[in-house]
């Protein structure tokens, strides 16, 4: 039998309800602070990504599902949203538009990882991407979305966790002053942190791995270094969200794994999850814009992990799983009643009602498990007696009660008994 591809999961109904559930809270809280959905193919051109995120990242590096299609083409399964959004928007030349443009998309993103708990190949993001303006109000816009959105599903011990990353003008001072304190303490460091020390020492600070972290405890923090510009920018975007009553910790290790980040970046973290303890994280990117042939403009945006979050869920238990409907069993005996009972069944499908019959000759007895196995709310039950009658029985499955109804007045009379019985 041929099996599913390592680290790719299916989502079954008894857990794709609930997904559907809360994608649509993200939909609706996220239009509510003015986002448009936006929903680019999950294949581009490589080029794309190895631009914005970086040739020396892990994604890059390691991780993307890179391929010759069959025209020759070098094609990526994206691994992140991000650069096809900003593709999308200078492409169509969204930024025609006047003021600032809020976008969100959901959907599946793929990246060659080692496969475990709560890290998958394919896996799901909510992202949401905002152009058109630099201001801290924006960042601290964001944060207080992200956690709204959280509110909205009760989930609890989450920490948002912040750090600036600083700027062009900023950050090559502070990666310069990292790299000879990491050649100082590279026989401390693993074997990946110390290739990283030339090509992305930022991503040092982010190792996992104790030694390493051992090693860079005092390590000179970003912040140290910020120019006045990202230094004012970090302090409003700290001070708006105090004000706001949205608690964070400073956190001068978070770089994130992605080269486009400028300035403010944040992750939010849950202890609930193990070591894959990121939910969400995002960050301003003012330069992306324009280093993949658009116009100067800001942008900043998060991505929400999926698979993370329905973790969360499912454990917080704050989600109702949709609301129980109605299950009708119709059960026919004989040709004549069948041909009957479609007909209602088809009604009431098109009404919204889930209804089931069993389509081949049974017995009533081989019926009514049927209607059983199906967890059927209620059972219809027509035959040549109830024809001849002018009733048909209707049976509620949990309280065991039954009523008889006119047979001339269906599927009408049926719908309006279902919600009474
Ligand atoms: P990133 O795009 O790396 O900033 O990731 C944003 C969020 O996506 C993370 O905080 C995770 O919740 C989620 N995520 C990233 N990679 C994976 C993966 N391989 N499997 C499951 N979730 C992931």
């Amino acid at each position: 039998m041929i099996q599913l591809i390592k680290g790719f999961r299916d989502i079954l109904p008894d857990e794709a309800g609930l997904w559907r559930q809360v994608e649509m809270m993200a939909a609706d809280i996220f239009s509510g602070f003015g986002f448009l959905e936006m929903r680019p193919p999950v294949m581009e051109k490589a080029d794309l990504f190895k631009r914005s995120i970086g040739e020396h990242t892990d994604i890059v590096e390691k991780e993307m599902y890179t391929f010759a299609d069959r025209g020759g083409d070098v094609v990526t399964l994206r691994p992140e949203a991000t650069a096809s959004v900003v593709r999308a928007y200078i492409q169509h030349k969204l930024y025609n538009t006047a003021g600032v443009q809020k976008f969100y998309t959901i959907g599946p993103m793929f990246r060659r990882e080692r496969p475990q708990k709560g890290r998958y190949r394919q896996f799901h993001q909510v992202n949401a991407e905002v152009f058109g303006t630099a201001s801290p109000y924006m960042d601290v816009q964001l944060v207080f979305m992200l956690t709204t959105f959280f509110d909205a599903l009760a989930l609890k011990n989450l920490t948002v966790h912040i750090n600036s990353l600083g700027c062009s003008e900023c950050r090559p001072l502070f990666r310069e002053r990292l790299c000879s304190f990491l050649e100082e303490n590279r026989l401390n460091l693993c074997n990946d942190c110390k290739r990283r020390i030339d090509r992305n020492p930022l991503r040092v600070l982010d190792c996992k791995v104790d030694t390493c972290r051992q090693a860079t405890k005092d390590a000179p923090a970003i912040t140290d270094f910020l120019c006045s510009d990202c230094a004012g920018h970090f302090e409003q975007v700290t001070g708006l969200l105090t004000e706001l009553g949205v608690g964070f910790e400073l956190d001068r290790r978070l770089v994130r794994g992605l080269d486009y980040y400028t300035r403010t970046t944040f992750e939010v973290r849950t202890d609930m999850l193990g070591a894959q303890s990121a939910v969400a994280g995002g960050g301003r990117y003012d330069n992306l814009v324009k280093m993949l042939g658009g116009p100067d403009v800001p942008a900043v945006g998060f991505a929400v992990g999926f698979e993370r979050l329905m973790e969360l869920v499912e454990l917080a238990g704050s989600v109702p799983c949709g609301t129980e409907r109605p299950r009708v069993f119709m059960a026919a005996l004989g040709e004549k009643a069948r041909s009957i009972a479609f007909k209602w069944l088809c009604e009431l499908n098109r009404e919204g009602v889930p209804a089931e019959m069993c389509m081949e000759e049974r017995g009533l007895k081989s019926q009514m498990k049927q209607a059983d196995k199906w967890n059927a709310t209620h059972v219809a039950i027509v035959g040549d007696a109830e024809i001849e009658s002018g009733n048909i029985i209707l049976r509620n499955m949990n309280t065991k009660q039954q009523e008889e109804l006119p047979l001339d007045k269906m599927p009408e009379c049926l719908g309006r008994a279902i919600s009474r019985l």
